[in-house]
């Protein structure tokens, strides 16, 4: 029997899957102790492990960092993340030399929770609530402008706060290595590798366990109309104007609507509801998807393996790069559509399309039977139990980053060749244009070829 001590950071979505795996581990009678905050004590305490609040140590936030956090900027997060690691740093001396934990369980997106396991040098297995993303699955993340300025404008602040760590014995080599999956580190992933983007090119240190959920309940789709339910996960939901257009838009169908809109707006703001629509602050989102036949989500990665584990299409509302890549993701398996017009038209006509083609609740039903089939929390536990783990496979990255170096080296070689034999054969004067145009170039054609080298090794690797 163990003890393991789990992290994670103040936020549904990642301490959501957590707490079935918590459940799990602790009738499998081991001691689970949950550093986690007061909002969450209720549903962790449920589980049986033992709960320790940590919002003592949450700093108070001037009203431009609480703005930013609200529109999600990674540096602001970041930089939280570590303040909250440094505030937390004596009581988790403390914590690690009386609990003496034998694995640590922590989000992946949690620092103080990584930090502290590779500081006291106890055994670590990230909890990934959104896909696995390495350097080919990342791919499927295309940041928006205003995301890539806050991220590259915020890096000398991230660097600045991240050397403040140093004096207390936390040694991080960059930014990147806390927050990337590596193939070296033991992950839990909430999916199955079906659904996980390069699922090959992630080694044995990852378990794809699927959904992370506490109900087995089969989706009961029998009733007189279909019901639409409408959510936009719980931190950017407060978003008035798009129910008020989703209300506009289904009121005349002959469809039942649930709509979940969060605790902090104002239901007032939806005016009166027609007689076909309901709306809650937050509803057992499992429960009415086991009833729902279409879903409009704003995409998180719970929300769309939860719909797709009770075999509910999808009407893709993406806000975020991350939640970019989850619809992506889902248009490619041909369970959901994305939102292209988010007018009440656009709305009404997106929505009738899933309920006429039932190709988009086929695609769900399989991966509603590909979901059920994983190992679950029960493989979850088993896994977190015997950390750390060993590889014995190929490691498709590092075979994928010694190819691409070559490839990289070689290719320069032949610019560089080319230009010169220009230069000297024919003129200086336009050797240039070569060199932005390979510059250009160097990108789509590097791109094509790792994805041709990835597709070889895992032939390889399945021979
Ligand atoms: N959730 C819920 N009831 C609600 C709204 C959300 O139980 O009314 C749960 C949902 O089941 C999921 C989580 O909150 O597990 C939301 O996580 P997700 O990754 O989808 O989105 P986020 O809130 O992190 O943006």
């Amino acid at each position: 029997m163990k003890r393991i001590a789990f992290f994670c950071i103040p936020a549904h979505g990642h301490t959501n899957p957590m707490l079935p795996v918590a459940a799990e581990l602790v009738q499998r009678g081991n001691t689970v102790r949950f550093y986690s905050f007061d909002e969450f004590e209720e549903k962790i305490k449920a589980t049986g492990a033992e709960f320790i609040s940590c919002n003592t140590f949450l700093p108070e936030l001037t009203e431009q960092e609480e703005t930013a956090l609200k529109n999600v900027s990674t540096t602001e997060m970041t930089v939280q993340d570590f303040r909250i690691t440094l505030r937390m740093n004596d009581f988790l001396s403390e914590e690690f030399a009386s609990f003496e934990p034998d694995v640590v369980y922590t989000d992946s997106v949690c620092f103080w929770g990584k930090l502290n396991a590779w500081k006291h040098q106890v055994p670590m297995v990230v909890s990934t609530s959104t896909f696995a993303f390495n350097q080919l699955s990342s791919q499927y993340m295309k940041n928006s402008p205003k995301e890539m300025a806050d991220m590259i404008f915020g890096l000398p602040r991230v660097s600045r706060e991240l050397k403040k760590l140093e004096p207390y014995g936390y040694h991080v080599k960059s930014f990147f290595s806390l927050i990337q999956s590596d193939n070296r580190t033991d992950s839990i992933v909430y999916t199955s590798r079906k659904f996980q983007p390069y699922a090959e090119s992630f080694s044995d240190h990852y378990a794809f366990v699927g959904p992370s959920v506490f109900s087995k309940t089969v989706p009961k789709k029998e009733k007189q109309r279909p019901l639409i339910y409408i959510s936009m996960g719980t931190v950017i939901n407060d978003r008035p104007d798009f129910y008020r257009k989703c209300i506009h838009a289904l009121k005349e169908m002959d469809v039942d609507v649930v709509i979940s809109c969060g605790n902090t707006m104002n239901q007032k703001l939806l005016g009166t509801l027609p007689e076909n629509v309901k709306a809650y602050p937050y509803v057992d989102q499992l429960d009415v998807l086991s009833k729902a036949d279409v879903f409009i989500t704003h995409c998180g990665m719970n929300s769309v393996s939860e719909s797709l584990y009770m075999a509910v299409p999808m009407l893709l509302y993406p806000q975020t790069s991350e939640q970019n890549a989850v619809a992506r993701r889902v248009t490619e398996t041909g369970a959901g559509t994305l939102l292209q017009d988010d007018s009440s038209e656009g709305i009404r006509t997106a929505v009738q399309q899933l309920l006429d083609d039932p190709a988009y609740s086929k695609v769900a039903d399989e991966y509603s039977r590909d979901f059920r089939a994983c190992s679950g929390t029960a493989g979850a536990a088993e896994f977190i139990e015997n950390a750390p783990h060993t590889s014995n496979g190929i490691d498709i990255m590092s075979e994928l980053n010694k190819e691409n170096t070559k490839f990289q080296l070689l290719y320069w070689l032949v610019v560089i060749a080319v230009i010169n034999l220009i230069g000297l054969t024919i003129s200086w004067k336009f050797v240039w244009v070569i060199a932005v145009t390979a510059s250009v170039l160097s990108s789509p054609i590097g791109k094509a070829r790792q994805d041709r080298t990835y597709k070889r090794l895992i032939g390889k690797q399945r021979r």
